[in-house]
């Protein structure tokens, strides 16, 4: 009774095999949640897009994508000497950003596969400029297989990147991510000798969202009276109509939704009826059933929700399937359906 995503394999595939050719030396992305499609069928995806370089997010993801892929493995967590017991085979490109952990990486031995990071304008990690430029062209003890950086979403990152471009002018390879196709021309155009890599995740596998369709299963339905009590908090039911219960809770992020960066009163309403609260404190569930969102009774529970259907509207069937308007970074599907 699962919460499933279905996909036209057909578009699906063709968007990738697109997005891969308009994007030369393309590095994608696997992590997390997988995007909702799960990171062994990503890596699996990259392996047969014939990328020669998948990034992924952790050093515990590798143990999962290297049955799956078979080219290089680049972990985008930067490498710290805490991080216990994590793969050093050659597959693995660490990433590295501060001048301590260059050296204890070296000293490992066996000439490590690193990538180094530069501090961007998102300030996560990496390498300011300062020690970036005071860094050796060749450190001893490691492999250079070329630079990186993450900038913020958006555009207008042609020079910041010109910037770290001559912090390491002797660097011919970097790995980019978040630069727009149009960006990526302009500085291919600039900067002939250097291999540009840029690092896709969204724009690959969710870059069609009209191939991309999540279903869930109606488990129960009851008919409630105004003033019928129900759920774990025993709330009283205000109007008559039906409650329905479905796949899909907490445990599969519904209703988890990532912190909203809605900055404008439009985009916080876009966040509610995505499946925020109103004003009321009322949530509105990503269910939807007769072509509406419909509300929660309660909080969704762990693995199922149960949502309030007025009288009058179309009540489906027990074992029918109806649309959930989820976010697909946050959402883990009990099945993906690939067509
Ligand atoms: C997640 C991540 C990406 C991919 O981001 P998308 O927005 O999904 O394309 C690229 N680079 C880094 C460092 C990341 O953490």
């Amino acid at each position: 009774m699962p919460l499933t995503l279905y996909v036209d394999g057909p578009r699906w595939r063709l968007h990738l095999t697109t997005t891969a050719a308009a994007h030369p030396g393309i590095v994608p992305v696997a992590k997390g949640n997988g995007y909702g499609f799960g990171v062994p069928r990503l890596a699996r995806r990259a392996e047969w897009l014939g990328a020669d370089t998948l990034a992924i997010g952790t050093y515990r993801e590798a143990e999962t994508v290297r049955k799956r892929f078979s080219g290089d493995i680049l972990v985008m967590e930067p490498w710290r000497p805490f991080l216990g017991d994590i793969s050093y085979d050659t597959r693995i490109i660490h990433t590295v950003g501060r001048e301590n952990d260059l050296a204890a990486l070296a000293e490992r031995g066996a000439r490590p596969r690193v990538v180094l990071e530069g501090l961007t304008s998102m300030r996560r990690h990496g390498f300011t400029a300062e020690a970036m430029r005071r860094l050796p062209a060749t450190p001893p003890g490691v492999r250079v297989e070329g630079h990186a950086l993450h900038l913020p979403l958006g555009t207008g990152h042609v020079h910041e990147v010109e910037r770290w471009l001559g912090a390491a002018p002797a660097s011919r390879r970097w790995f980019i991510s978040h630069l727009t196709g149009a960006e990526l021309t302009t500085l291919r155009q600039q900067h002939r000798g250097v291999e540009l890599r840029p690092r896709i995740g969204t724009a690959l596998w969710l870059g069609d969202r009209a191939c991309l369709e999540a279903r869930t299963t109606v488990l129960d339905a009851h008919s409630v009276r105004r003033g019928d009590r129900l759920g774990y908090r025993q709330r009283t039911v205000l109007r008559a109509g039906t409650v329905l219960i479905v796949s899909g809770g907490t445990a599969h992020g519904i209703a988890l939704e990532a912190p909203t960066s809605a900055a404008t009163a439009r985009q916080r309403a876009v966040a509610i009826a995505k499946g925020g609260l109103d004003a009321a404190g009322r949530a509105l569930s990503p269910f939807v059933v007769a072509g509406r969102q419909r509300w929660f009774v309660e909080p969704p529970h762990m693995q199922a929700s149960m949502i309030f259907l007025p009288a009058g509207t179309a009540v489906p069937r027990i074992g029918e399937e109806i649309a959930v308007q989820v976010r697909f970074t946050t959402t883990t599907f009990d099945h993906v359906s690939v067509s």
